[in-house]
């Protein structure tokens, strides 16, 4: 397809879009970036992460990851997040940009790309819109929405369209607009059965589905009539795949990145329900479950996820499929349940936006939520017997649910120390039954093995706890003072760490803050001169340090805690000689006991009201 340009004109095609888009605007269209001196950070879109390392240099029109990599320009980030070849990526750059590229000559093979499905969607959107918007044709449908309470205002920021019941009308527009019937149908805009050609939308009102760039990728119609499906989407496609596309997305990122946190209903009419209402940061899924690619789109915005359902049912099964993709990547999830079975939007029509408010505000942790049902199954049993079974098959399950994705150690300890609040139980007791222990409710009369390993991932976490600290201190010692607590030279298992470590808490207690050179000008051998630049090389690289000593402490203290917790368990076990299953089995009874009423701090999950209350309505 390039051949027919020389190189000159192709690199003068390459500066003029360079020179047009700003990388800056385009990746924050697909991250949240934060300023830090003249670059940009976000989370990574090209690898799981929690602390960003991913970075975008203005000056130089580049981007990198410092995690997985990857880096490039302009044209490499659209190769890599749309995950097409390079001419695509000039295609859709010049698109942007507004530069003029020679058409794609006749008989290419390759048939309609991305660009041209995103154009003739764009086109047809605004067909759909101006259908709508006619005086006659439009009036119906208008009043219908008028009645549903959705506003001028919705309507065209949504924009909103109409599909009429000519069943030809868009393929008769799109010729005389010189969009082919081949194009059209690669769009899922336009179908053929035996008696020819016909627009797949037929007296549907119509929402365009927009990704987080605005391009519409794809729509979908609700009838209008008594046609059997009642919704129906663009199927599958180059650029549309709905378990990768949450609606709204495009008008909910900003305010996603802002607040923090995300709703998420069922249904476009609820969206925009909760747009109009002032909740901004909402999204709907397409008729499906939470995918990992949902997770992964949201978790470029914010950390927190709010399921709302209509039900506690259809709350369940979707609590424990969102909790499966969310752990992995670190994200809190909630579950709001909507009074009365209502959906969201007519709720909202019903009690009003400031009711709604308390619907999220008393969302609760998924993971709590999961646990109380689990309880509730074995609620018949009396006494230990029924607990511990719970206990076996709640955390059997989060071990699942994190075992079937990546998780890294500290995550995993993160993950460990959550469910030993919710369950009230020591963190030994919780991580040995996540490490460990498959999902067995049926064998209620288990004895609870004893620990083997060390919470948190085991002592590798716990180095690489001590590791990320001690990288961050050598940036940036003033922040010594916050993890002074838990950051003992002494944990440190490598002699090397020790020694360098305990320059940095020598200098910091002393001075509070130093320069790499006071402290490499108390270490002699060459050895760990090398070693603490390439420490603090890799702290430079790890970027957010806040966020990685309060992630490494988190990690520590929950060592800690342990390591106390299972000193106390020796100490209570009976003396030596029984070792046999029963009195294991009666110790640890007897243990779960003692720490159920020594426990005046149930830690409850999920005290979040203050944070949620302060938020502002605009009705
Ligand atoms: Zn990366």
């Amino acid at each position: 397809m390039w051949c027919a340009f020389s190189l000159h004109d192709f690199n003068s095609i390459k500066e003029q879009i360079r020179q047009r888009v700003d990388l800056v605007e385009l990746v924050s269209e697909h991250v949240a970036l934060t300023r830090r001196g003249s670059d940009f950070w976000g989370p990574c879109p090209f690898h799981k992460e929690k602390a960003p390392s991913f970075h975008v240099v203005p000056d130089k029109e580049m981007f990198h990851c410092f995690g997985c990599k990857v880096g490039g320009d302009v044209f490499k980030f659209v190769q890599l997040i749309e995950g097409v070849p390079f001419g695509e990526a000039v295609r859709m750059l010049a698109d942007r940009a507004g530069v003029e590229l020679a058409h794609r000559s006749r008989g290419d093979a390759s048939g309609p790309g991305r660009v041209d499905i995103g154009r003739v969607n764009a086109w047809a959107a605004e067909f759909y819109r101006r259908q709508l918007l006619h005086p006659e044709r439009g009036r119906d449908v208008r009043a219908y929405l008028a009645r549903r309470a959705v506003s001028e205002e919705t309507s065209q920021r949504f924009g909103l369209g109409l599909a009429l019941d000519d069943g030809s009308g868009l393929r008769q527009a799109a010729r005389l607009a010189g969009h082919s019937e081949a194009l059209l149908a690669a769009a899922g805009l336009l179908r053929s059965n035996e008696r020819g050609s016909y627009d797949t939308f037929r007296h549907r009102l119509i929402f365009p589905i927009r990704d987080t760039t605005r391009r519409v990728i794809g729509f979908g119609g609700r009838t209008l009539g008594d046609a059997q499906a009642k919704y129906l989407n663009t199927a599958q496609n180059q650029l549309f795949d709905k378990s990768r596309t949450l609606y709204g997305i495009d008008l909910a990122r900003a305010e996603i990145a802002a607040s923090g946190r995300a709703i998420i209903v069922e249904g476009y009419t609820d969206c925009m329900a909760c747009h109009q209402a002032g909740f901004r940061e909402t999204v709907a899924t397409l008729g499906t479950a939470m995918t990992e690619a949902h997770v992964d789109l949201l978790r470029r915005y914010g950390q927190e996820i709010i399921l709302v359902f209509d039900s506690d049912a259809a709350g369940a099964t979707a609590a424990e499929r969102a909790l499966s993709v969310a752990l992995r990547y670190g994200l809190s999830v909630r579950l709001a349940f909507v009074p009365q079975g209502k959906d969201p939007c007519e709720f909202l029509k019903a009690a009003g936006p400031e009711a709604f408010a308390g619907v999220l505000n008393s969302a609760g942790e998924a993971l709590r939520f999961v646990w109380d049902r689990t309880q509730e199954r074995f609620k018949a049993e009396t006494g230990d017997a029924g607990r511990r079974r719970a206990v076996l098959e709640f955390t059997g399950l989060v071990s699942g649910l994190a075992q079937a994705g990546a998780v890294d150690a500290i995550q995993k300890g993160l993950i460990a120390n959550q469910v030993a609040k919710l369950l009230d139980l020591p963190g030994e007791e919780v991580h040995r039954l996540l490490g460990g222990r498959r999902h067995s409710p049926g064998r209620g009369g288990d004895p609870v093995p004893r620990p083997q390993e060390p919470p948190c991932g085991g002592p590798t976490a716990e180095q690489a706890a001590l590791t990320w600290m001690l990288e961050v201190l050598l940036n940036e010692p003033g922040l010594y003072g916050t993890v002074r607590e838990v950051f003992d030279p002494q944990r440190f298992a490598d002699p090397g760490l020790r020694r360098i470590a305990s320059g940095v808490v020598a200098l910091a207690e002393r001075l509070g803050e130093f320069t790499l050179a006071e402290l490499l000008s108390h270490f002699t051998d060459p050895a760990d001169a090398q070693r603490i630049t390439e420490l603090h090389i890799r702290g430079t690289e790890r970027a957010n340090w806040d966020a990685t000593l309060a992630g490494a402490a988190a990690c520590l203290k929950q060592v800690a805690a342990v390591r106390e917790a299972a000193a106390w368990g020796r100490n209570g076990q009976p003396a030596d000689g029984c070792h046999g299953e029963a009195s294991e089995e009666a110790s640890t009874s007897a243990r779960l006991r003692a720490i159920q009423q020594a426990s005046h701090a149930f830690a409850h999950f999920a005290p979040r009201s203050e944070q949620s209350g302060a938020r502002e309505l605009t009705p």
